[in-house]
């Protein structure tokens, strides 16, 4: 007869076996967030393994440290078997549910959309513009404008960003539903502080204190750092184009010159969306082959290409903005922006707000369970990280 799955896919029920072997173990619980939060549960159903999936943050510690990792016959590889759950959640989250499939071959459509997307605003230009809207010199004030009017310009984006929100709101609605957790958790002040702290220093990436596992079995903390300077880089360049907004409606129209604010934000924000992703790029192939996801390899390296994108062509628009070259260069950089934000809630971007999601139900978890843990404590292991983090 045959055997009957409680889990929705076989890396669910993988998940299962491995959470279910290391809650006996419990030798890593030092390492990170994932293991204190397993060793709350005696089963794990499906929204269990996709919140403790989400709340890995993939550092690879728990593979090095195992006793039971390959050859030997458990078989126990959680970081690869989680970032497999984890990425098979997104496309479970997805809404609508019909784009699911666009996290399958992500690769492949992050680079059509963005090729669309470039060459739309190229044919948009010439169309609104014309003559000479790509090789004409344009300076001072509204010289953007004169390319492609602000009005346009806004609604455009506007439109793209505010459906790129409502479908990655809908996206966390329905992993929060998975998870089981009540919609009370999110107007809780604790919780959620305590995640915006452990998301902003990426607490749980730093393998448990010696770093992440790279191949060579040195580990290091590039990619937290890579991590921090590509996360703060985005943030910087929201706040440059927030800046530039509110001057635009109060009279002072873009190009500004190279001191003020929204020049000064974007020109640190757009180096670290340059440095960032190269960092995490050059991290993903020092990668232990054992621990990798080499399945969603072109998922990732396209999020990580559509950032650097974003930065370099923003430094392209800045640097030739006084030349002929505007037209084109802020058609390029107008296309992957606008391609970044239609992809985003299909994408490695979504990994953010999963994970801060499952860091708020673990902050609320782990205040509950306080009292409890204080009247027994765990016995310090000799993983790297000892006791509960
Ligand atoms: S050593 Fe760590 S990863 Fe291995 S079984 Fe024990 S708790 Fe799980
Ligand atoms: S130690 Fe690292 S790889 Fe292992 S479960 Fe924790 S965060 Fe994930």
């Amino acid at each position: 007869m045959p055997e009957i799955s409680l889990h929705a896919t076989e890396t669910l029920a993988e998940a299962d076996r491995l959470m279910t072997i290391c809650n006996s173990c419990r030798y890593c619980e030092g390492l990170c967030a994932v293991f204190p939060a397993m060793e709350m549960r005696r089963s794990f159903g499906d929204g269990d393994l996709n919140y403790l999936a989400n709340l890995c943050h993939a550092c690879g510690a728990c593979y090095t440290d195992c006793q039971f990792s390959p050859p030997h016959e458990f078989n126990v590889n959680v970081p690869k078997v989680l970032a497999a759950a984890r990425a098979q959640s997104y496309a479970a989250y997805a809404w609508p549910r019909a784009l699911a499939p666009f996290f399958g071959r992500n690769g492949l459509f992050v680079a059509v959309v963005a090729a669309l997307g470039v060459a739309a605003f190229v044919a948009g230009f010439i169309a609104v513009s014309a003559p000479g809207a790509l090789t004409r010199v344009e300076t001072g004030p509204g010289a953007f404008y004169r390319i492609m009017p602000h009005d346009a310009m806004a609604a455009l984006f506007g439109a793209a960003f505010a459906y790129a929100l409502v479908a990655m709101a809908m996206g966390l609605r329905n992993f929060w539903r998975d998870i089981g957790e009540p919609a009370g958790t999110l107007a809780q002040p604790r919780p959620l502080w305590q995640a915006v702290k452990d998301a902003g220093s990426l607490r749980y990436l730093d393998g448990g204190g010696a770093g992440c596992v790279n191949a060579d079995e040195r580990p290091s903390n590039g990619r937290r750092h890579s991590h921090h300077a590509t996360f703060y880089g985005f943030m910087l360049c929201l706040a440059a184009t927030s800046v530039a907004t509110l001057y635009h409606y109060a009279g002072r129209e873009a190009p500004y010159p190279w001191w003020d604010l929204p020049v000064v934000l974007g020109t640190i924000g757009g180096l670290g969306l340059i440095v960032g992703p190269a960092g995490l790029f050059v991290a993903k192939l020092r990668r232990d082959p054992e621990i990798a996801d080499a399945e969603r390899f072109g998922m990732e390296t396209a999020f990580l290409a559509m950032l650097a994108a974003t930065g370099l062509s923003g430094f392209g628009v800045l640097i030739l903005r006084e030349t002929s070259a505007l037209g084109l260069t802020l058609a390029l950089h107008l296309g992957i922006v606008f391609a970044l934000f239609l992809t985003m809630p299909y994408g490695k971007f979504v990994h953010g707000l999963y994970r801060f999601a499952a860091l708020v139900r673990y902050a609320r978890e782990r205040a509950d369970d306080s009292t409890e843990i204080a009247a027994d404590p765990p016995v310090a292991t000799t993983g790297q990280g000892g006791a509960r983090r």
